[in-house]
């Protein structure tokens, strides 16, 4: 197996030959919040499947469920004419938890890039079947991850997800994230919200507000390195598009389902957005499901259309898969039995506490950032003046490898060291995460 590994299997967002010279690690075990490599040894997952595995690993219930499904109805579409029990179970679920958003209906899909890419057809359609068919731009953020499809990656900030496959959507512009830390504007998170939201504004205005079809962001961003934006920025952001008739997108992919310590991430700020997407921990990992929930403003104008255009033409002969439905129900009753939200904002809490400390101890840390169980670490050159970490630095990968061999997974991107444990974590497991991470950084410092 090990011989195999790395030679025909290529890795999102790898490049084939660095597969090739540095295998990747091969899992081969989860329980918990723990997994074991090939060779037994046994990690604490502070990755969690990339923001995923929010039940931890082997959950027995969603196990159940995914078996008991395989022994009814293992497959059937839910498309055009045809649909199957479960399918109507979670729709009508998820709307039912989405009420204080006011969802009205939702899409399903396979993941998180299918659900931006029905979140920004809908934006459209909805303008079209308005009447308004010019609204087709779509305005971002330069740090924010919207996936890898072309619509997604052409709203995409970093250029490096672009670059190789352009050109893109046209009509994508992208605008300055809120980012405390690295700003050219100020230190001041009041102000920075302010000007923020002033960039935004200036940008549909300058495009022409009756040429811009949406907004779509992250309410907490994750890929790009864990950015927590000041708490009046999206009600700023609201009032901005609501001025300009501009839908408000929210890429709940990461934040959804109790990443942050809410159940979604825009109850955070006290904000509705017109469209949601969801994925990751809908299926808590377990099964590949994707959903694009639809509130009331944009749900009205396809019910009530009589032009023809208001079908949907988003899905996909795998959209609400009854596995994959029946694996999201689990889920959410294992979210209600285990208190996984409340036990996301406690441990988080203690998390964020402890290492929010490391600066202090270990020079190369220049910010650690985030909120609930997201957490960022970014690495420096230098903390006074934040000299930002070359790419070709081997520091993080080293931090990496430390915590490996101690008995801890992490995420590398970047700078960036990203955490996102399982949202079941007890505080004994945040307790051993923070002592391997802080040994780690000692090690590779000394
Ligand atoms: N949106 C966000 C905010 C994400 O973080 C991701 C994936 N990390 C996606 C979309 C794409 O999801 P998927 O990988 O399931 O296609």
């Amino acid at each position: 197996l090990k011989q195999h590994n790395g030679r025909h299997l290529w890795h999102p967002m790898a490049h084939p030959q660095a597969i090739r010279d540095t295998p990747p690690d091969i899992i081969a075990r989860g329980e918990g919040s723990w997994v074991w490599d090939i060779d037994g040894h046994k990690m604490l997952d502070g990755v969690g499947g990339l923001w995923s595995a929010n039940l931890g690993h082997s959950n027995r219930a969603v196990r159940d469920a995914i078996v008991a499904q395989m022994d009814t109805l293992p497959f059937y579409n839910a498309f055009r004419g045809t649909t199957h029990v479960k399918a109507i179970e979670l729709s009508t679920r998820l709307v039912e938890m989405m009420q204080p958003e006011g969802v009205q209906a939702v899409v399903f899909s396979n993941g998180g890039s299918d659900a931006v890419e029905g979140a920004l057809k809908i934006a459209r359609q909805f303008h079209k079947l308005r009447g308004q068919k010019d609204r087709s731009k779509f305005i971002s953020l330069r740090q924010g991850y919207h996936g890898v499809h072309f619509g997604g990656m052409s709203v995409n900030g970093n250029s490096n997800f672009r670059r190789a496959y352009e050109p893109l959507l046209p009509g994508c512009f992208h605008v300055d994230t809120p980012w405390l830390y690295r700003n050219p504007f100020t230190d001041d998170p009041e102000r920075l919200s302010e000007i923020c939201a002033e960039l935004l504004e200036r940008e549909i205005v300058f495009q022409g507000p009756d040429t811009v079809a949406a907004f779509i962001a992250e309410p907490v961003q994750g890929a790009g390195g864990v950015i927590v934006p000041p708490a009046s920025y999206w009600p700023r952001v609201r009032e901005i598009c609501d001025r300009h008739g501009v839908l408000l997108i929210a890429d709940e992919v990461v934040t959804g389902f109790g990443r942050t310590g809410e159940l979604f991430g825009t109850r955070l700020w006290g904000v509705n957005a017109d469209i949601w997407c969801l994925a990751k921990g809908i299926s808590s990992g377990y099964v590949p499901l994707g959903a694009t929930a639809i509130g009331a403003k944009v749900a009205d104008a396809f019910l009530s259309d009589t032009s023809g255009l208001g079908a949907v033409s988003h899905g996909y002969t795998y959209s609400a898969h009854p596995v994959a439905a029946a694996a999201a129900l689990a889920t959410f009753d294992e979210l209600v039995r285990l208190d996984v939200v409340g036990n996301a904002a406690r441990v988080g809490a203690r998390l964020q506490e402890r290492l929010r400390r490391l600066p202090q101890r270990c020079a190369f840390v220049g910010d650690v950032r985030g909120i609930g169980l997201m957490i960022g670490i970014e690495m420096v050159t230098d903390q006074a003046s934040r000299a930002p970490m070359p790419r070709t630095s081997d520091i993080p990968a080293r931090v990496a490898r430390a915590a490996y061999r101690r008995g801890l997974m992490v995420r590398i991107s970047g700078p960036n060291l990203i955490l996102s444990p399982p949202l079941t974590i007890s505080a004994e497991e945040i307790d051993f995460l923070c002592e391997v991470l802080e040994a780690s950084f000692d090690e590779v410092g000394a």
